[in-house]
């Protein structure tokens, strides 16, 4: 059972507390994605003295990699990768159905070549929660059906259907589980799908199909909606979004629960966020800079290094270059999660938002 609590508001802002299997975390929080058990680059233990109490691993990387058999023979999913916190898992249907294998869809399932040796696994929603089981995760993702954009409208219809007919299977298997409404950016399909789930009845509602390259406005368009549709009283988490002014804008529509790589692979590109922007290391305009990342940062590499030497290192291909922007970036992110949640408790978060349009807009 997944106990959640709203402790404060501002307008459909909510800050809260969320609490599964003795482990507790406050809302709105955001996921570091650690698809294979770890963060890019970082130890758990680096990712957790950060501040994060959440990771989300991918059950369909896990399944192909070291196999879910692995994981559990070593006890489960928390004690095989060190993590105490709470541990989300991803369905892995978006990768099963996005790489290629999308031409076998069927009522009962999916069915797909495995990246690994090439030879087909077939797997149903149930299987899908019972391998989430298996792995051990506090908190699993339904098996949905997530269309690329744009899609044709019969695509739409399709895809929500399907994963409402998933959903109420996934359901049975009586798992803490967040279902994930679909719909693309058509208004009628996604309340059609966020109804259809609620009347199913779920833990936690998840946003899906969307940061996939609709225009922003389509997208928090589709926020709203969820935002009506969705029971108020249950945690939302919108899938795959990590800008920080869309972090803003979606905590601004109700929305409690975030994940994305967008931290991490910016900083493996290079780029560092900071609270005057994004900027990239690697260039030679750093190369007598010896101020921190950003003066405002509290982050180990903040105290201790400068930006002359993580340019350096960023341009000599040093392998803890991208350690640095790393522990940074998600430092950043952390913090911006604290900063949204005191601004809620403070009826500030207009004010921290508009802060950000000017750097991030
Ligand atoms: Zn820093």
């Amino acid at each position: 059972m997944i106990d959640f609590e709203i402790t404060e508001k501002e307008g459909r802002a909510r800050k809260g507390m969320m609490r599964v299997n003795e482990k507790e975390t406050e809302t709105p929080f955001f996921m570091p994605v650690a698809t294979r058990g770890s963060v890019r680059t970082l130890s758990n233990e680096e990712a957790h003295e950060i501040g994060f109490d959440v990771l989300i691993a991918n059950a369909y990387h896990l399944l192909l990699k070291p196999g879910s058999d692995v994981i559990k023979d070593a006890g489960g999913i928390h004690r095989y990768i060190n993590w105490p916190g709470i541990i989300f898992t991803d369905s892995g249907g978006f990768q099963m159905i996005r790489a290629g294998f999308d031409q076998d869809i069927m009522e009962e399932g999916v069915r797909f070549r495995s990246e690994v040796d090439g030879s087909t696994i077939k797997m149903t929603p149930e299987e899908n929660i019972e391998l989430q089981i298996d792995l051990g995760a506090d908190v699993s993702m339904c098996l949905d059906h997530c269309p690329p954009y744009p899609a044709e409208r019969d695509l739409l219809v399709k895809s929500v259907e399907l994963t409402t007919r998933w959903a109420e299977r996934c359901k049975r298997m009586g798992h803490d589980t967040f279902c994930i409404s679909q719909g693309g950016i058509v208004d009628e399909l996604r309340t059609r799908s966020c109804k259809e789930l609620v009347d199913i009845g779920f833990q936690g509602y998840a946003i899906g199909g969307l940061s996939i390259g609709e225009p922003k406005e389509d997208m928090y368009r589709m926020v709203d909606i969820c935002d009506k549709v969705y029971p108020a009283d249950r945690p939302r988490y919108l899938m795959g979004l990590g800008s920080p002014l869309d972090i803003l804008e979606s905590i601004e529509r109700g929305v409690d629960i975030f994940d994305s790589a967008y931290p991490t692979r910016n900083a493996r590109h290079g780029t560092i966020m900071t609270w005057e922007g994004k900027i990239s290391i690697d260039k030679g305009r750093y190369r007598k800079d010896h101020g921190p990342l950003d003066d405002s940062c509290g982050c180990p590499v903040c105290e201790n290094y400068s930006r002359s030497f993580v340019s350096h290192l960023s341009r000599s291909r040093e392998l803890s270059a991208l350690r640095f922007a790393t522990i940074h970036n998600l430092w950043f992110m952390n913090e911006l999660m604290e900063d949204a949640k005191t601004a809620i408790a403070n009826g500030s978060l207009r004010e921290l938002k508009s802060e950000f349009k000017r750097h991030y807009g």
